[in-house]
């Protein structure tokens, strides 16, 4: 049996100079806590050890234990992670980060107060939904638009207000779980809409549209395929065939678009994905997508189309619960700006990241690589860091099969100290996330911000010496 007698008490602890200095950066209530945690914490690994420690160590053990719980209780669970991945839009890391702008205007309007349902030229009352929905339009040719909580909100939304109780026919190739548990035929029912399922997992067609509609229809739907495709034999119905359709029969068209790009990314190789507007000029009548995906903003369901739909939306009591708060239409309207008067390829990180040429990414990899190879003394460890070339992908449910080529540095580490490297990597602080291609690690420099490179390095210096 250990002497636990040596151990010292609460209030004696509380008295140590560095315990004090705590006591003033915090508060004493939240110290005694901790300490009280850690004197456990050292009384248990002395049981486990069977060792004999003096009281004069074991008050310096019990206040380094305590200098540690103090500094992870006071940084919160959510931290800083740098994406090595080279995934852009990564929904586990938080998708897109946000530009400047978008940044600026939320640290000024959430601050303070603001006019977020005052309408100021008549001193009355106002909408929230009014602030982003003009630049909206004009920036999607849309008749109107209404911002919810996420797409997946918008989407709920669109079906209970068009449909509820009522069927919404769509295509069987389309019925699939999107990103994190995003199921269109779970939605469905959430919003007392009746599915009508038509034509086959890799072929529908124009006539199994036609063919289903009855007096209980009430919407045609459709979905982006953004996280999978169907390639080789697969048939799908064009958009413009679909609203033909619905013009015909007079039933309105939706179309989760998903992603939402808002300009054409052709130019850089990125074509498969019909902007906004194109599915607007199509004669959609109600779109969806997310506000941080390709658009760049922050977590938001944008819904654009005819006036009549979105006036019935906002009249829905469902819109309550799936509103949006002064943060997000700050940074959806700092982002949207960059859209309609600045130069979005440039400030919003995820096009820039998108489009970023060549030339620039190997000058990141390079320097990156020069860094690391200067300062970590790895003999043991590493066998070679390298410049390499290496594909990146979008991500977010876009453009699913379209790798992109890209830089990076690559790491070949001496048998068995990768997956511990990459663990220890993962756990520091910020945390850095790399990919892994066969015995290799890979960091790619598409997804690194402003200050990234020297943290990492800083990172890999304290794991490796
Ligand atoms: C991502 C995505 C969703 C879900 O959007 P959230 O903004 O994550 O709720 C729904 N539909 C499609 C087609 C998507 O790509």
């Amino acid at each position: 049996m250990v002497n636990l007698r040596n151990i010292p008490a609460v209030d004696e602890i509380l008295l140590q100079p560095d315990v004090a200095e705590l006591i003033e950066a915090y508060n004493r209530d939240f110290i005694t806590r901790k300490i009280r945690q850690a004197v456990e914490i050292v009384r248990d690994e002395l049981r486990n050890q069977q060792k004999e420690l003096s009281r004069e160590v074991l008050l310096q053990v019990i206040v380094m234990k305590l200098t540690m719980l103090v500094q992870e209780a006071v940084r919160g669970t959510l931290i800083k992670v740098i994406n090595g991945t080279g995934v852009v839009l990564h929904t586990n890391l938080g998708r897109a980060p946000l530009g400047n702008k978008a940044l600026g205007y939320i640290n000024e309007i959430a601050s303070g107060y603001n006019n977020l349902e005052i309408d100021l030229e008549r001193g009355e009352r106002g909408s929230r939904y009014y602030h982003v929905e003009q630049i909206l339009t004009e920036l999607t040719g849309a008749e109107a638009a209404l911002v919810v909580n996420n797409n997946a909100a918008a989407v709920l939304l669109g079906l209970n207000t068009l449909a509820n109780n009522q069927e919404v026919i769509v295509s069987r190739g389309q019925l699939v779980e999107i990103g994190g548990a995003f199921r269109i035929p779970e939605v469905m029912k959430q919003s007392g809409a009746r599915l009508v399922e038509v034509g086959t997992t890799n072929r529908t067609y124009i006539q199994d549209f036609a063919e289903a509609v009855t007096t209980d229809t009430a919407l045609l739907f459709t979905a982006h395929t953004s996280n999978y495709k169907i390639v080789g034999f697969s048939e799908e119905v064009k958009l413009k065939e679909l609203t033909e359709l619905g013009k015909k029969l007079d039933l309105p068209v939706m179309h989760d678009l998903g992603s939402g790009v808002l300009l054409s990314l052709e130019p850089w190789g990125l074509n498969e994905e019909p902007t906004v507007s194109e599915c607007v000029e199509e004669g959609v009548d109600i779109v969806t997508f997310s506000g941080d995906k390709l658009l760049g903003g922050p977590q938001a369901g944008i819904i654009v189309g005819k006036e009549k739909y979105i006036a019935a939306m906002k009249k829905n009591q469902l819109t309550r619960a799936l509103r949006v708060d002064r943060l997000t239409i700050a940074a959806l309207e700092g982002t949207l700006l960059e859209y309609s008067t600045g130069n979005p390829i440039k400030t919003i990180p995820v096009l820039h990241m998108l489009t970023m040429d060549r030339d620039e990414l190997r000058s990141r990899s390079q320097k990156l690589c020069k860094l690391l190879q200067a300062h970590i003394a790895t003999r043991e460890i590493i066998d070679k860091i390298a410049v390499a070339e290496l594909d990146d992908m979008v991500g977010g449910g876009a453009y699913p099969i379209c790798r992109i080529p890209g830089f990076g540095v690559e790491i070949s580490f001496k048998k068995g100290h990768m997956e511990k490297t990459a663990n220890q990597l993962r756990l520091a602080q910020p945390a850095l996330l790399t990919r892994k291609h066969e015995d290799k690690m890979l960091i790619s420099a598409r997804t690194l911000v402003a200050g990234d490179i020297e943290t990492i390095v800083g990172l890999f210096r304290k794991i490796m010496i």
